[in-house]
């Protein structure tokens, strides 16, 4: 018994760290291609040694934690672990859903038995954030219960053709299945006395991310647009440095008070995410600045590092990692 109780821990903990591309260590996938390897970021570290939280787990063994629901606000909570956080908004009619957590049915089934502890009401749409699989792992569960799994077309196009093979993505826990329901620039819906507002505002962490807004109680769940850690540009998934920080003023238009980030337990502010913009785009201006000298491009990051004040604990070798440094450098070369 013992044997087989170590076992399992040790299953879970392979299979846990496998959240982004490049999650996984070693896995082989090509949506890794973009991102395995980065210097150790949240992408790089973060994701072979743990998840997305930051180089917190790197170096040891990932620490797996079980998922967890808390209360945002009344009828919103959030789902941690397991995979990019989800959302989960509760009315009589039903609940909605933001993100589906790691591939495999051990987590579709933590994360319905963690809404199950809050209500009885059956999901009835879900929105993905964006193509990673700790985030689009399980839509093919919700297509396949029926449920409408709404999605920006653009996350459709990388699961078909993205990467920089043009094979479309997939990761090492396997290839997410296609949402059912797309939209191009926004798509809202209503349930009970709720009401959810999904936005396409332009290519930031991926080409193909969706923020859901909840007006009634002033939530937005930004996936990974918006993270306690640093951020990373998926270059071969159609993100973009520097047009994020336009992304995320769209967003900061939205009048809410509180973010549910992609990665990190707990809920965060408004201020925080103006803060966060307010890096990337100090990244971005210098990223051009220095590219305009002449930078050259195996030296760009440790510049931005060096002369970008506030970075707090970001650092650059993950926010572009070494599989998207060509694109970066590409973007930036080429920036008015
Ligand atoms: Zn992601």
């Amino acid at each position: 018994m013992a044997v087989f109780i170590i076992a399992s821990t040790i299953v879970l903990q392979a299979q846990a760290p496998q959240g982004e591309p490049g999650q996984r260590r070693g896995g082989g996938q090509r949506d890794g291609g973009a991102q395995r390897g980065g210097g150790g970021q949240r992408e790089g570290g973060a994701q072979r040694g743990g998840d997305a939280r930051g180089g917190a787990q790197r170096g040891g063994a990932p620490q797996q934690a079980p998922m967890a629901i808390k209360m945002v606000k009344p009828g919103l909570y959030m789902v941690t672990n397991g995979g990019g956080n989800s959302t989960v908004r509760v009315t009589d009619q039903g609940v909605i859903l933001v993100d589906t957590k790691n591939l495999g049915d051990q987590f579709y089934n933590e994360l319905m038995g963690q809404i199950k502890t809050v209500t009885n009401q059956p999901i009835k749409y879900v929105f993905v954030t964006h193509v990673h699989q700790d985030h689009a792992g399980n839509i093919g569960k919700f297509v396949q219960a029926g449920t409408q799994v709404i999605t920006n077309d653009g996350l459709k196009r990388n699961l078909e053709t993205g990467g920089a093979d043009g094979k479309g993505y997939t990761s090492a826990a396997g290839k997410p299945a296609p949402p059912n329901v797309t939209y191009t620039k926004n798509k809202q819906i209503k349930l009970g006395n709720a009401r959810a507002e999904a936005y396409h505002f332009g290519r930031a962490h991926t080409g193909g991310d969706t923020v859901v807004y909840f007006p009634d109680v002033k939530v937005v769940s930004l996936g990974d647009e918006f993270v306690a850690a640093q951020p990373n540009a998926d270059y071969p998934m159609g993100g973009s440095l520097l047009e994020w920080s336009k992304v995320l003023t769209q967003v900061l238009k939205l009048d809410f008070d509180t973010a549910i980030p992609g990665h990190g337990n707990d809920p965060l502010t408004k201020a925080d995410v103006v803060a966060f913009q307010k890096k990337i785009d100090a990244i971005g201006k210098k990223a051009i600045e220095l590219a305009k000298k002449g930078t050259p491009k195996d030296q760009i990051r440790a510049q931005i590092q060096s002369q970008t004040a506030d970075l707090g604990t970001w650092q650059m070798t993950g926010v572009i990692n070494d599989q998207r440094l060509d694109a970066f450098y590409d973007e930036i070369s080429k920036a008015k």
